[in-house]
């Protein structure tokens, strides 16, 4: 069985982000890129699953410029078999994105295909979704325990009410949450390695998917400045202090 893995390059979790001054999306230069966290997540469990025996290959894709070849050689290098780049045209969003990744499961028949919950520049929390309904596949999100057995996959999923465990038919669609397991290191051998590793790049227009313009970014605008706090010396201050703001 073939997993293919998405893999999206996102501004380093650990990165104060910043609108740029023309609102035309948020700086990138000499900033830090990496892997989304949870496509990491969604990866290490792929490579589990061939390890344990249960998947032959592993495939990672991004959709996305040439700089995401980065990210991919950071899955190769993990441990990932081989990885496709598909260069898109005009501006990437969740159903462009389901829709090349559609294209990718028809062309490669995956078992599994394995996505991050949600992307953590974008916070949408859609391709996983939008890819199961147009594949036409079971999905499973939020998953936080994924158990092979036969032609199904057991997945534990994290909802607002607790744990739920759901059976779903292969291949499906599965997204990943945090506590799935913990992302392996990147060994120095390993990356010399993914060097040597295939990385097939594909045109958005070789695909034959018609460009979706139905929605559009118009403007990037960071957060209000947060007002200074004050000190109160008592209850009794704090307590006047919130009648005049209006909240008590
Ligand atoms: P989103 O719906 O944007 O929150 O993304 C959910 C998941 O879809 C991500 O965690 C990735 O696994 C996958 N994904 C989203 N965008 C891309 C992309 N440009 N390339 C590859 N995978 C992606």
């Amino acid at each position: 069985m073939k997993v293919l893995v998405g893999i999206k390059r996102v501004v380093d979790y650990n990165v104060r982000i910043k609108v740029r001054s023309d609102g035309s999306g948020v700086e990138t230069d000499g900033v830090k890129m990496s892997v989304n966290p949870f496509d990491e997540i969604a990866l290490e469990e792929a490579l589990r699953m061939r390890e344990a025996g249960h998947a032959s290959e592993v495939i990672v894709v991004s959709v996305g410029g040439d700089e995401c070849q980065q990210q991919l050689r950071t899955g190769l290098a993990m441990g990932a078999d081989r990885a496709i780049q598909v260069r898109p045209e005009g501006e990437v969003q969740p159903l462009t994105v389901a829709r090349i990744l559609l294209a990718i499961a028809q062309r490669e028949q995956p078992g599994l295909v394995l996505l991050g919950k949600q992307a953590i520049d974008d916070d949408c929390n859609q391709t996983g979704q939008m890819l199961a309904a147009l594949w036409d596949r079971p999905q499973a999100t939020f998953a936080s325990r994924l158990e092979l057995a036969g032609e199904a996959a057991r997945v534990t999923r994290e909802v607002d009410a607790g744990l739920e465990t759901i059976e779903v038919d292969l291949p499906a669609v599965v997204t990943v949450d945090l506590r799935l397991n913990e992302p392996r290191f990147v060994k120095l051998p390993d990356i010399m390695k993914a060097k040597r590793k295939p990385l097939e790049v594909i045109e958005f227009g070789d695909l034959e998917i018609a460009p979706d313009p139905s929605m559009a970014v118009s403007h990037h605008a960071p957060p209000p400045p947060r007002a200074r706090g004050i000190m109160v010396e008592d209850t009794a201050q704090l307590v006047a202090e919130l009648k005049n703001r209006g909240l008590l």
